[in-house]
């Protein structure tokens, strides 16, 4: 981290994905504290009029869009009420504002793939990081954390299950997580709009009802996700990374209430939890102010009304995504890269009615098994396996809609 975070001036932040979900929460915070964080960047990619009024309200020095008439366009508008925003235009210029000198931390929040980028020239610029882009880690954690420790860049994990395994971790977890006592990290998940849905009914839902999360707000990508559980199994392959622990050490339990936010069990029978209302708001602020604390605005828990907690065992027959994002875990190398593609590909085929529900996990499995497994050393072959898996999704699309018809 650059060292002018810890000066008097307010820390500067790019944010890349400043339009979607958790990009409007963290503008959300760092409005309430003028005077220790001020807006360095921001970009969007499609909403460019939210984009602009987001300018108006923040004042970056740059906006970044993706394409040059979406620069002209809102170019145009911020001159028009004297801002002097420069707007820039494509990935380039996402990489660009990711690591520029001025800037103290960068929120990693666009959403997928095309996020890996400029997170990624973050973490060589040796910068802060709020990571809420879980696929960019998914895709490339060797690189990522060995690209975080040349340049000394901090992760702070802004993914409430991973910012709540943050806050339960003792000094010195990095090294080794047994040294530190540490048996078990358990994530929880929701279980999704789906989790009473028996399999039957779930060859039928639509995305519109995948999209209803139960207890959080999110897009559209990781609400699917979340429906499919793949969004869990996509998290235990990040806490593997963030926490350096081997899958068989993350376990996964249904909570529906989304209270406790996930857990680490120790060795003496001690098990840490972090509770807090669901709103992301609560990791961002921690994660921007650590290790001080800032007000987020959310209300405090209110345990006595909140009354019971449930926790139950993930059910993979109904959800087989979560196992073949387990196994894929364990099997490394190229195998968690051609697991994100393929469900990329399958959450977008889903989300425009390509196909139904319980073809995402059946697509990717199909992926995971026509395609080599390789070990990976450079960011060339992450973009080569990723292409290759979204080439063989395409075929299996192409090739249902040919029974179909
Ligand atoms: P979202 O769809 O609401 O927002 C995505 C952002 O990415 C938008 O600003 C969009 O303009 C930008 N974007 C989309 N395609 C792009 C492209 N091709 N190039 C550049 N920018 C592009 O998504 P979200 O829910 O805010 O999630 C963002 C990331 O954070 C995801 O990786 C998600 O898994 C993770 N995350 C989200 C939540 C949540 O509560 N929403 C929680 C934990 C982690
Ligand atoms: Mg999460």
């Amino acid at each position: 981290m650059s060292g002018a975070t810890w000066s008097t001036r307010p820390q500067r932040i790019c944010v890349l994905g400043a339009t979607g979900s958790v990009g409007v929460s963290t503008l959300d915070v760092i409005s309430r504290h003028p005077d220790k964080y001020e807006v360095f960047a921001l970009s969007g990619y499609s909403r460019l009029s939210d984009l602009g009024n987001l300018c108006e309200r923040h004042r970056p020095r740059y906006a970044v869009v993706p394409d040059y008439e979406s620069q002209e366009r809102l170019q145009r508008r911020l001159v028009e009420v004297s801002l002097e925003t420069t707007v820039l235009a494509g990935p380039d210029s996402l990489d660009f504002v990711a690591s520029h000198q001025e800037v103290d931390t960068v929120v990693a929040a666009i959403v997928g793939s095309v996020g890996l980028s400029s997170t990624l020239a973050a973490v060589r610029a040796g910068k802060k990081i709020l990571l809420a882009n879980k696929e960019a880690l998914v895709m490339s954690g060797a690189l990522f954390m060995k690209a975080a420790s040349e340049s000394r860049a901090i992760i702070m994990p802004i993914d409430s299950e991973h910012n709540a395994i943050f806050q339960c971790m003792p000094p010195g977890y990095h090294d080794n997580l047994n040294a530190v006592g540490v048996r078990r990290i358990i994530l929880t998940a929701s279980g999704g709009p789906f989790r009473k849905v028996p399999s039957e009914m779930l060859r039928s839902v639509t995305a519109d009802q995948a999209c209803a999360h139960p207890t959080w707000s999110m897009g559209k990508k990781i609400s699917v996700d979340s429906a499919t559980l793949m969004n869990k199994g996509l998290e235990i392959i990040e806490a593997c990374w963030l926490f350096n622990a081997p899958p068989q050490m993350v376990d996964v339990v249904i909570h529906p209430q989304s209270i406790v936010h996930s857990l680490v069990d120790y060795v003496d029978g001690s098990m840490l939890a972090h509770l807090g209302n669901p709103d992301m708001k609560v990791p961002i602020s921690h994660a921007l102010a650590w290790p001080q604390r800032v007000d987020s605005g959310v209300k405090a828990l209110d345990l006595v009304n909140m009354a019971r907690l449930e926790f139950e065992p993930p059910d993979e027959k109904r959800f087989p995504c979560l196992r073949l994002a387990r196994e894929a875990a364990v099997a490394g190398g190229s195998a968690p890269i051609i697991l994100n593609a393929a469900n990329e590909a399958a959450v977008k085929a889903f989300l425009v009615g390509d196909m139904g529900f319980m073809q995402i996990p059946e697509l990717i499995e199909s992926v995971l098994n026509s395609l080599e497994g390789l070990s990976i050393s450079t960011l060339e072959s992450v973009m080569e396996i990723d292409a290759s898996a979204r080439r063989e999704a395409s075929h299996w699309l192409r090739r249902g809609r040919s029974v179909r018809h």
